[in-house]
């Protein structure tokens, strides 16, 4: 029975689809503004979603999946206040706001490939969903939910008993104060929200509407498009935990105005992944993406591998030994597999049953990596190599996309004489000794391995 942690409820609560004869199950998952490169940090949360997805189809369960692509700026604050941050984005590089967002688009679904997260069913440009928009705002309003000012239409927080509290622990005073740098004596309440902004003359992306030029407020493309492809109440939302206080809460509030219905039964949130155990930040220059690591000779996939050492719910924390270490296990673990793939052995069938119940458990137990990951291990290391113990794998790589019936292109195993030879072309590149450093190079070539000069010192790659 698959158990899934739910942030509306605080508990975890086992799972049953809303449409039990189709055995559908219906799933949102807040995407990308893609005005930037995507960080890793991100990519812990699509890593999990996917995760999720697989093993509700391991479960037996079909899946009508949406993500969005927030590709009409959010402001920069979440005060409704601030520049566009697609246009900013824009500005700066000196691109539109569209180029922005099909090089960025491009880019994390890049990564997502390399990252083994599998399409969803639907993936859902926001400006493709202008129209179901305004559709919804003008809902809200009609159910008395929302007002118009000099602005636009905000939403009446007051109409809500909830407002704020439904997911959080919001307390009303943090909000009231959150909620405002500087007064907007046309709003009814501190904390009420802009849904549909009027747009000053110098606003980039505008749509023609029942008020005119505008363009749409920063929580309504979820809203409106997962009400479109999932109807009023669906069975999962997902996002990270930053979506907790204030996107979700105003999502919520949104459906309610419009449909009278919390449109998830379920909301799972995945915890922050942090650097050096502090918070990754342009400032301080700890905001890597999968290319950053691909660069120091690592693969994207040790990054997912890395990502199941804690559980959703935990905060990870990146340092670059640790995503070196994951790559070495990783590499491992294939090693291993592989032994089993060529293994004339016989499998012992009570082991099998074992091992597939132990990772079952921890798949159900609302997606516990760790513990998954360790069983995949124990069948790895199993003394009698076996074909079915690499089949066995292979199931569960279904769920972990490690790739683990691969080789991997980065060996960090190098046998004892690679090792002296890289030493000595070390030692020869900072005695600027470029032909020495050259010669040494072809060397380690015959051992099968090209190197590769990265910041981080050298990186051998198979050849
Ligand atoms: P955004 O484009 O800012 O909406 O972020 C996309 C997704 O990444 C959202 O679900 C965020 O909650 C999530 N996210 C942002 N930063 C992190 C982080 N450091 N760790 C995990 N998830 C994150
Ligand atoms: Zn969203």
């Amino acid at each position: 029975m698959l158990k899934l942690y739910n942030t509306l409820t605080k508990e975890k609560e086992e799972f049953e689809p809303i449409d039990k004869e189709n055995n559908i199950v219906r799933m949102y998952s807040c995407g990308l503004t893609v005005y930037n490169y995507a960080h890793i940090g991100n990519m812990r949360t699509y890593i999990f979603m996917d995760t999720l997805r697989k093993v509700l189809k391991y479960n037996g369960y079909k899946l009508m999946h949406v993500m969005n692509i927030t590709d009409v700026g959010h402001l920069t604050s979440d005060a409704d206040e601030g520049e566009d941050k697609m246009a900013k984005s824009a500005r700066e590089q000196n691109k539109s706001v569209y180029e922005i967002a099909k090089m960025y688009t491009e880019a994390y679904q890049n990564d997502f490939k390399k990252l083994n997260i599998e399409d969803t069913e639907v993936l859902a440009k926001a400006t493709d969903h202008i129209k179901e928009m305004e559709e919804y705002v003008k809902e809200i309003i009609k159910n008395g939910y929302a007002y118009e000012t000099s602005k636009g239409v905000y939403f009446d927080t007051s109409k809500l008993e909830k407002y704020g509290r439904m997911l959080s622990n919001n307390n009303m005073d943090d909000l009231k104060a959150g909620a405002r740098v500087e007064v907007d004596t046309e709003k009814r309440n501190p904390q009420d929200f802009a849904i549909w902004i009027k747009a000053p003359q110098e606003h980039i992306m505008k749509w023609d509407s029942f008020m005119g030029l505008c363009y749409p407020g920063w929580h309504i493309e979820c809203s409106a498009m997962s009400r479109k492809y999932l109807g009023d109440v669906f069975d999962i939302h997902t996002g990270g935990v930053d979506h907790i206080p204030i996107h979700h809460e105003n999502e919520i509030a949104q459906s309610i105005g419009a449909t009278g219905c919390i449109p998830a039964k379920r909301w799972m949130h995945v915890e922050f992944l942090q650097i050096n155990g502090g918070k990754m930040s342009k400032s301080l220059k700890n905001v890597y993406t999968i290319s950053d690591l691909e660069e120091k000779g690592m693969e994207a996939l040790a990054y997912r591998y890395f990502s199941y050492s804690a559980h959703y719910r935990t905060k990870l924390n990146f340092t670059w030994d640790a995503i070196k270490s994951a790559q070495i296990a990783l590499n491992r673990l294939r090693e291993a597999t592989k032994q089993h793939q060529n293994g004339n052995g016989i499998a012992d069938e009570n082991k099998i049953n074992e091992y597939t119940r132990r990772f079952e458990n921890a798949i159900n137990d609302d997606i516990n990596m760790p513990l998954a990951i360790a069983v995949v291990w124990d069948v790895a290391r199993e003394q009698e190599k076996a074909r079915e113990y690499y089949d066995l794998i292979m199931k569960f790589d279904s769920i972990l996309s490690l790739n683990l019936d691969k080789e991997s292109s980065i060996d960090t195993d190098y046998p004892e004489e690679v090792k002296t030879l890289l030493e000595e072309r070390k030692k020869s590149r900072e005695d600027k000794d470029y032909a020495k450093s050259d010669e040494l190079r072809d060397k380690i070539k015959e051992y099968g391995y090209e190197v590769k000069d990265t910041r981080e010192g050298q990186i051998l790659k198979k050849i």
